[in-house]
């Protein structure tokens, strides 16, 4: 039998991140594990009657919006192993305690793990599903340092992560002017896998549509971060305080939900004094908050 997939797409205040479910007639390897623990129960409601045995959870990169679930779906498929290739597991364990704080936050707070699950480092950058194989590859930038993408030849399917997103308002909290001229190389880069299908590492409803007809190609994704990448570059030369910068995103993308909240967060972060108090307040003092795997912050300098 052929493998096959099922995309879930999870909540809103879940980020609506995605994970991808690889399938043969026996096993299943699992790619990400969702930030939030209720979304990860939701999930594991959906696998167990698929009956079958979860071999791997594979962790493309540290943001818990990608691994805080492990916890869960372990429980439920305690033979799976978490999985990640070894860069992303110094990055996890360099990250562990930092994300914890972070989203122990009022909202989030009781949504999330009381410790990390780090991953086992990989010793080859593949896994196997009944002797299909499933290639990683980390070193691609996209909304943190340090991503991975997965490709399944067989299938020609290729889970960008978060390299590539469709209509959801992109993270550029961690990203800055150097590092957008490499994600849009990043972009391109990923057109050379020739995928009949790519999978953003985020997306909505309306996404979810197309990339649950698994009959039709999709690659789509890829131009829609680009345009999003390229627009935010103008707005962020051009804007002069938070509420513009806000105004100017949500006014040409009006309709794209998925991670609204966090345009009020970039917005505060360039514009820490002039922003109104009506914005979505940080979670976490501006400096003490997303910080990469070395302990800094990778995002833009405040413009104000
Ligand atoms: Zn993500």
């Amino acid at each position: 039998m052929s493998l096959k997939y099922k995309v879930f797409l999870h909540s809103y205040l879940g980020f609506r991140s995605t994970s991808t479910l690889f399938y043969g007639e026996r096993d299943a390897i699992l790619i990400d594990a969702t930030q939030l623990l209720s979304d990860a129960h939701r999930m594991v409601a959906e696998i167990i009657p698929m009956r079958k045995n979860l071999t791997h959870i594979y962790v493309s990169h540290f943001h818990p919006d990608h691994h805080f679930g492990c916890e869960v779906i372990q429980h439920a498929f305690p033979r799976a192993k978490v999985v990640a290739l070894p860069s992303v597991v110094k990055d996890v364990v360099f990250t562990s305690g930092h994300k914890l704080d972070t989203w122990s936050i009022d909202r989030m707070g009781p949504e999330t793990p009381k410790a990390t699950t780090i991953p086992i480092p990989l010793a080859q950058p593949s896994l196997e599903l009944e002797g299909d194989e499933i290639l990683l590859y980390d070193d691609w930038e996209g909304d943190c340092i340090n991503n991975s993408v997965v490709w399944v030849p067989s299938l020609r399917t290729l889970c960008a992560t978060d390299v590539a997103f469709d209509d959801w308002n992109v993270w550029f909290i961690e990203s800055n002017v150097e590092r957008r001229k490499k994600w849009r190389v990043a972009l391109e880069r990923l057109r050379q896998f020739g995928a009949r299908v790519v999978i953003p590492g985020h997306a909505s409803e309306q996404s979810m549509a197309l990339l649950r007809d698994t009959s039709r190609e999709y690659t789509s994704c890829i131009d829609w971060t680009l345009d999003y990448v390229d627009f935010y570059e103008e707005v962020y030369n051009t804007a002069r305080t938070g509420e513009e910068l806000a105004r100017l995103i949500r006014n040409r993308y009006p309709a794209v939900k998925g991670n609204d909240f966090t345009i009020d967060w970039l917005a505060r972060l360039l514009f820490p004094k002039s922003c109104p108090d009506s914005f979505v307040p940080l979670p976490g003092k501006p400096g003490e908050i997303f910080l990469n795997q070395f302990g800094k912050y990778d995002g833009d300098p405040p413009r104000e």
